[in-house]
């Protein structure tokens, strides 16, 4: 497998950014996981304007032109040979003296862009079952529409998951409503058929799955309610389901150890994610 680190094409196992990368020191730095389809990847426009907000939040110069980027993004998915996975880019602040503020002079921010095939059927196959969720007291900071590469709030609520038996974290607000998944942004439909997900702010990362689930929503007229939700709520919905570039729609069967509606993916979620890629662009 080859990595992408700073203009280099490197094998993977060899593949290494300096230890004073503030990416590794500080968890200075940010990312974006596009899905790959066919070889092309998904919604990539949309996720190359979220990494430049990303970026300009935090006050980390691009580290090259887009057009570029899209280049060395290809060329990783290309020389991996995926045609279905993941294709994953970090940028962080780059190389400097260890010292929390910024650099004094600019560096050049690190790059580092890696793919993976995932396996098909076997992510269809767990779509067809449906995962299990716990809730999770949310403990973030409170700019997570910012896509840091700072998650260890998330890999303890994803690890909580696991040791639960469920496959992801729900985070619950001290204002008793859901706010997203570690690695997903959550969702309910109610038992009268209307689709629940929280409005953006900078509580919540804003999922360009989510984003393009809306619109297919819109064309299926399927009704969507901006809102929070309570956990309570949703251990009587109808049917629950996460989003994520890696995911698409994931069916939610159990929350807290609670059956979601009959137990089995909700005909909702199984039609979104049927339909979902009929409104992606592929790059
Ligand atoms: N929320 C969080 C915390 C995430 O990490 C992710 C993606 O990994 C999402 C939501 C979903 O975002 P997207 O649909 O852009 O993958």
């Amino acid at each position: 497998r080859i990595a992408y680190v700073n203009g280099r094409y490197r094998e993977l196992r060899n593949a290494s950014v300096n230890v004073q990368d503030r990416g590794y020191q500080f968890a200075d730095g940010v990312y974006e996981v596009c899905e790959v389809r066919g070889g092309r990847l998904v919604d990539y426009p949309r996720h190359m304007a979220r990494l430049q907000r990303s970026l300009r939040e935090l006050r980390i110069s691009e580290p090259m032109p887009l057009p570029a980027l899209a280049i060395v993004m290809h060329e990783v998915v290309w020389r991996n040979r995926v045609t279905y996975g993941l294709v994953y880019l970090q940028v962080t602040r780059g190389v400097a003296r260890r010292d929390h503020a910024f650099p004094p002079h600019p560096v050049k921010p690190s790059v580092v862009v890696t793919a993976r095939a995932l396996n098909y059927e076997k992510n269809q196959q767990t779509a067809a079952n449906g995962i299990k969720v716990v809730t999770v007291p949310e403990n973030r900071w409170p700019r997570v529409d910012i896509k840091s590469v700072s998650l260890l709030p998330n890999v303890l609520a994803k690890q909580e998951a696991r040791e639960k038996g469920a496959y992801e974290a729900w985070y619950v607000g001290s204002d008793g409503f859901v706010t997203e998944g570690a690695s997903s942004n959550a969702w309910i439909v109610t038992t009268d058929g209307r689709v629940v997900t929280r409005s953006v702010d900078h509580g919540i990362l804003a999922g360009i799955t989510r984003a393009v689930l809306m619109e297919v929503m819109d064309a299926l007229q399927i009704r969507l309610e901006e809102r929070p939700f309570t956990p309570a709520e949703a251990y009587e919905a109808a049917e629950a389901f996460v989003t994520s570039a890696s995911q698409i729609v994931m069916p939610v069967v159990a929350i807290d150890g609670r059956t979601v509606g009959n137990g089995q993916p909700g005909g909702i979620a199984r039609r979104l994610r049927e339909e979902f890629h009929r409104f992606s662009a592929f790059s």
